[in-house]
C-alpha cells in the first residue's frame, strides 16, 4: 500500500462496547496492524444528550481487555488530536463557515413543526423525505425574522446524478443524488452533526481507509458529497456486514447479551477466545484455521476475505472456541481465570496445589469459566445439596442403604486418602471386593450422589482425597439418612 494506512474507530458513547463495535473496532485493529499502520480511536460524543463517560470508559475498557490497543485516542493523545469530538467544535465551526463562505451551504429558518409537517405530508403521499431549501433570496430573509435559531445545511449539488461509493468489500455502489436531502452540518444549537464532524475529522486526521458497519453506507454518499466541496481527497470505504442473530435478524438483546464486558464478566468467555471468535464473523482464514492469536489474525487479515453479508452469531461456535482456549491454559493459569467466577467459595480451605488439582480435573468438559460455579460446588461446604431428582431415583431404595451402611462400617474406616494410589486402591476395594455383589454403575452412582449429589462428575479418587475422610463421613451419613425421609 503507497500511502500510509491509518484507521480509526469513532464510537459513539451512548451506551456500553457492543460485539458490533468490538467487532468493527477488530477488522480495523487487524488492517492497520497487517499494513503496519496506525490505529485511532476517537470518540463521537456530538450527541450530547445520550453520551455519557462511563460509556466511554465502558468502550476503553472493553477494547483493552480484547486486546485491542491504539496508538492515537482520545486517552492516550497524539499529533492529530484533540480525538474528542466535544473539544473540537471550533473546527466544525470553522470549516462549516467555510462552506457557507463558498456558496455550499446555508442557514435554514424552518422551524421543527415545520419540517414534522412536510415529513408527515411525504409519508402520506408514500414518496421519501427529501428535504431541500430552494427559497429566494427574499423569502429567505423574510423567514429570517422569524426569531428562529437557524441550521446551517450543506446544499447537495444540484448538477450531479449519481454518487459511487467504490467499496473495497462490496464494490462499486451507486447512490441517487437527487434522494438525497440537504444536509445539517450545523444544528441550531451551534453543534455539528455527525456526517459533517466525520468528515472533517477524517480528513484533519488523515485517515486512508474507513472501516465500519454496513448501517453507515447510506451516510457516506453524503460524506464524499462533503468531501467533494471541500476539495479534499475521499478516503477508501469498506462496509462490513452487519452481525445478524440466528434467525437472520439484527441481533439485540432479545437474543441475549449484546454487551461485551457481560460475555467476558458475566459469562465468562474469555477475551482472547471472545475476539478469536469476532475475527470469524465475517472473515475467513484462507487454510482451515480457526483458533488464532491476535497476531496471527493480523498476518492473515485481508479485506479481500471479509464478506459483505450479515453474520451469524453463533453461539455453539463461540462455546467451542472458547473451550479450545480454556483447554489450552494451564491449571495454574486456569486457577486465577476461574477465581472471579468462584467468589462464593471459600478457597482457602484448599492448598494452592489442590484448586489445581480441582480445575485439572474439572476442566475437560469447561465450556464457560462461569460453568466453574456449578462444577465446583461440591468441593465446598461439609455437607452437599442433592436434588430431588437424585435422591428419588438413586438414594431412595434399599440397594442405596444397604450400600451406603457397608461405605460407613466397612469401608470408610479403613480408606486410606494419602495419594491418589491408595484412594484409587479404596475405589476398587469397595467396588470390586465389599460390594462385589452389586453393579459397579449402582455403587459408584450411591457414591458419587452421596458425596456430590450428582452421579456424574469429575475423577472419582482425586475427588475422595480432596474431601478427606470427615465430610466424606458427614456426607454418607447425611446421604443415608435421605433414604427413608
Ligand atoms: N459514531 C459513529 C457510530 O458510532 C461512527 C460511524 C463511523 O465509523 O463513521 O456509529
Amino acid at each position: 500500500m503507497s500511502t500510509a494506512v491509518r484507521v480509526r474507530l469513532a464510537p459513539s458513547p451512548t451506551g456500553n462496547l457492543h460485539v458490533g463495535t468490538a467487532r468493527t473496532a477488530l477488522f480495523n485493529y487487524l488492517f492497520a496492524q497487517h499494513f503496519n499502520g496506525t490505529f485511532i480511536l476517537r470518540v463521537e460524543d456530538t450527541d450530547k444528550e445520550r453520551s455519557e463517560a462511563q460509556y466511554t470508559q465502558n468502550i476503553f475498557d472493553g477494547l483493552k481487555a480484547l486486546g485491542l490497543n491504539w496508538q492515537e485516542g482520545s486517552d492516550v493523545g497524539g499529533s492529530f488530536g484533540p480525538y474528542t469530538q466535544s473539544e473540537r467544535e471550533d473546527l466544525y465551526t470553522k470549516y462549516a463557515h467555510e462552506l457557507l463562505e463558498k456558496g455550499l451551504a446555508y442557514w435554514d429558518y424552518t422551524s421543527p413543526e415545520e419540517l414534522d409537517a412536510l415529513r408527515e405530508r411525504a409519508t402520506a403521499q408514500k414518496k421519501p423525505f427529501i428535504y431541500r431549501n430552494d427559497l429566494d433570496a427574499d423569502a429567505q430573509a423574510e423567514k429570517a425574522k422569524s426569531g428562529i435559531a437557524p441550521s446551517l445545511r450543506f446544499r447537495i449539488p444540484r448538477d450531479v446524478d449519481t454518487v459511487t461509493v467504490h467499496d473495497l468489500v462490496r464494490g462499486d455502489v451507486e447512490f441517487d443524488a437527487s434522494l438525497i436531502g440537504d444536509l445539517v452540518i450545523l444544528k441550531s444549537d451551534g453543534g455539528a452533526a455527525y456526517n459533517f464532524a466525520c468528515v472533517v475529522d477524517d480528513h484533519l486526521m488523515q485517515i486512508s481507509h474507513i472501516l465500519r458497519g454496513e448501517d453507515h453506507l447510506p451516510n457516506t454518499p453524503k460524506q464524499i458529497l462533503l468531501y467533494n466541496a471541500f476539495g479534499w481527497d475521499v478516503p477508501a470505504f469498506a462496509h462490513l456486514g452487519m452481525i445478524l442473530a440466528p434467525d437472520r435478524s439484527k441481533l439485540s438483546k432479545r437474543h441475549g447479551a449484546t454487551a461485551v464486558d457481560t460475555f467476558m464478566n458475566e459469562d465468562g468467555y474469555l477475551p482472547e477466545a471472545f475476539v478469536n471468535f469476532l475475527a470469524l464473523l465475517g472473515w475467513s482464514a484462507p487454510g482451515e484455521e480457526e483458533i488464532m492469536s491476535l497476531d496471527r489474525l493480523a498476518e492473515l487479515f485481508t479485506l479481500d476475505r471479509v464478506g459483505h453479508s450479515g453474520a451469524i452469531f453463533d453461539r455453539e461456535k463461540l462455546n467451542w472456541v472458547n473451550g479450545q482456549y480454556i483447554r489450552a491454559l494451564s491449571e495454574t493459569e486456569l486457577l486465577e481465570r476461574i477465581k472471579p467466577f468462584v467468589a462464593d467459595y471459600d478457597l482457602s480451605v484448599y492448598t494452592q496445589e489442590q484448586l489445581e488439582q480441582i480445575v485439572h480435573i474439572t476442566k475437560e468438559p469447561l465450556v464457560k469459566l462461569t460453568d466453574a460455579r456449578h462444577d465446583w460446588r461440591y468441593f465446598f461446604g461439609d455437607d452437599v445439596e442433592r436434588n430431588t431428582q437424585i435422591v428419588e431415583e438413586v438414594l431412595q431404595n434399599e440397594t442405596a442403604q444397604t450400600l451406603l451402611e457397608l461405605m460407613i462400617s466397612a469401608w470408610l474406616p479403613d480408606l486410606d486418602l494419602s495419594s491418589l494410589e491408595t484412594a484409587q486402591a479404596g475405589v476398587k476395594r469397595l467396588t470390586k471386593e465389599l460390594a462385589s455383589d452389586h453393579k459397579t454403575k449402582t455403587v459408584m452412582w450411591t457414591l458419587r450422589a452421596a458425596l456430590t449429589g450428582r452421579v456424574q462428575g469429575a475423577d472419582l479418587a482425586t475427588t475422595l482425597t480432596l474431601l478427606g475422610k470427615e465430610r466424606i463421613a458427614v456426607r454418607l451419613k447425611s446421604a443415608l439418612a435421605t433414604v427413608h425421609a
